[in-house]
């Protein structure tokens, strides 16, 4: 029987699926979200703490699919307002908030603020777990500003108003080869990649 490479990711979020998907292509192993399970009982994202997060859905999800499963818990850190949105980032401007929601409280709150005072970073915790239990947490972080307004298409969520260090476009203008290469996200992938590839070499024996 050919032994098939299947990893999933615990979430619903196909934008994240999608890039998540895109950095580990060349693995060469099926992606799965939790999408493609029925009755799994709801994760409560309820922790303090991106780690927290990140474990609690990495976890529970290998536990119920019995299948290598990998959670990304991330967010948006901005210095000016202590750290806020941080692990509220999907639900800044409310419960069913969209993205651009997200945005336009967050440029309300900096409203006038000038250019030095809108650090900020991104932050993407990355869980990797089997049924067994925890493999690997790392984590990526990409420092940048907040934008004056909303710019470009690419992306999701914060893409429009993160302008990464060295740069002047937002995450949404430069694209996606350029997000790929220095996101949190891409970074956070980087460290967990090998522990999936010695899980695959474990069990294919
Ligand atoms: P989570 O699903 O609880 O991890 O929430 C992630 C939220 O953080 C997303 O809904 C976005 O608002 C924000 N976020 C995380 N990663 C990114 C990114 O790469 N670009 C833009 N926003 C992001």
């Amino acid at each position: 029987m050919k032994y098939e490479k299947e990893l999933v990711i615990a979430t619903y979020n196909l934008d994240k699926r999608r890039e998540i998907e895109n950095l580990l292509s060349g693995l060469n192993i099926k992606i799965r979200t939790l999408l493609d399970f029925s009755d799994l009982p709801e994760i409560k994202e309820e922790g303090l703490t991106f780690e927290e997060n990140a474990l609690k859905k990495a976890l529970l999800c290998a536990r119920w699919t019995k299948l290598l499963s990998l959670a990304d818990d991330s967010g948006l850190v901005v210095d000016y307002l202590q750290g806020k949105p941080g692990v509220y980032s999907a639900r800044f401007a409310g419960r069913e908030a969209t993205y651009e929601e997200n945005n336009r409280k967050l440029l309300s709150l900096l409203e006038g603020l000038p250019y030095n005072k809108r650090k900020a970073k991104f932050v993407c915790c990355i869980a990797l777990a089997e049924p067994k239990g925890l493999i690997k947490l790392v984590k990526g972080t990409c420092s940048g500003k907040i934008a004056k307004e909303i710019r470009g298409d690419y992306g999701f969520g914060y893409d429009p108003v993160f302008i990464p260090y060295g740069y002047s476009k937002t995450f949404a203008e430069l694209g996606g080869r350029i997000k790929d290469k220095i996101s949190h996200r891409s970074r956070a992938l980087r460290k967990i990649k090998r522990f999936i590839v010695e899980y695959f070499e474990k069990y294919s024996q």
